[in-house]
């Protein structure tokens, strides 16, 4: 990268804590380096303590954008001059840009797991979807896939502290698009295994299936699915959960969580560049089988 830097290179970040594991500095990088763009993407240690000043500091130093993780998705859009719509129905920010002083903050998660679908040759638009998950996650991916034009989405949730937010997103869905969006409570079995029989795609959007919950899935058994289901898991670590080891033998078609992680960074790429990120390249590079 030294070879590449100049005087001109121009600063994207990543602002979260904690952040050092995150594979989104070499993801960027490598793209910029493959397409000669001058940029170079940055990870720093931002908690809600320290956000206000440092967009002061990226408005100031005309910083070109940054990506925003926990904690600071939810709170950043306070400091901002605007908002997408998406990002406005999610309540969360992952993706700045700046336009010659005006911040304006997007969410590009429920995109990235959109376009990963299409990516997989899977579409979706006018069909069914059932979905577990009212977090972070699960919104964008709930909030994009009516926006993009899903015809109805059947989501379960437990009763937990993240039930109200599904509750908001149903009334969000239902008043500003054409998508019917119903919630249902995932201790009713008997109602998932309904939904899941009529809908196109089931997915999982929750945490289940990756650490400290690995190997464990809310399905109870292999009845709740059928060849011609499309399954799909936002998690990617580990590449397959036992959600989608169950889907594999019934003989379902599948995709995990390493599409959606790649197209949400190609999403906020193409923000920050006005460039599509070299997908191919990506996938051979970072090694992306889904
Ligand atoms: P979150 O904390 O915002 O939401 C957690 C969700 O999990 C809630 O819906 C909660 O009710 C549910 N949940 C928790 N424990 C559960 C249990 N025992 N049974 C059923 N549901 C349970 O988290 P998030 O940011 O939405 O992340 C959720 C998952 O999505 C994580 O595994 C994360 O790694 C993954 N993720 C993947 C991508 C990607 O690009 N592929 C992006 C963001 C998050």
């Amino acid at each position: 990268m030294g070879e590449r830097i100049t005087g001109h290179t121009e600063l994207i970040g990543l602002i979260a804590y904690p952040i050092r594991h995150s594979s989104s500095p070499a993801m960027h990088n490598e793209a910029f380096a493959k397409l000669g763009l001058d940029y170079a993407y940055l990870a720093f240690e931002v908690d809600n303590d320290t956000l206000e000043d440092t967009i002061k500091g990226f408005r100031a130093m005309k910083v070109r954008g940054s990506n925003v993780s926990m904690p600071n998705k939810t709170v950043v859009h306070k400091y901002l001059d605007k908002v997408s719509e998406a990002a406005e129905l999610c309540g969360a920010v992952n993706t700045i840009v700046n336009d010659n002083g005006v911040l304006t903050g997007h969410i590009t998660d429920g995109v990235g797991y959109m376009e990963a679908l299409k990516d997989a040759g899977i579409d979706v638009i006018g069909k069914k979807m059932t979905i577990v998950g009212a977090g972070g996650a699960a919104t964008a991916i709930e909030i994009q896939a009516a926006l993009d034009g899903v015809a109805e989405i059947s989501i379960f949730n437990k009763k937990d502290q993240f039930y109200a937010r599904a509750e908001q997103t149903v009334k969000d869905i239902n008043e500003r698009t054409k998508c019917k969006a119903t919630l249902y409570d995932l201790a009713d079995l008997d109602k998932l295994k309904e939904e899941i029989a009529d809908s196109y795609i089931f997915t999982n959007a929750t945490g289940m299936g990756m650490k400290p919950l690995e190997g464990q899935t809310y399905i109870p058994d292999p009845s709740f699915l059928r060849p011609d289901l499309i399954v799909t898991d936002v998690v990617y670590s580990p590449r397959e959960t036992a959600l989608l080891k169950m889907a594999k033998e019934v003989g379902c078609k599948t995709m995990n969580g390493l599409g959606m992680m790649l197209f949400q960074g190609a999403a906020a790429f193409k923000l920050f560049t006005g460039k599509d990120m070299p997908i191919e390249h990506m996938k051979e590079v970072l090694d992306i089988k889904y």
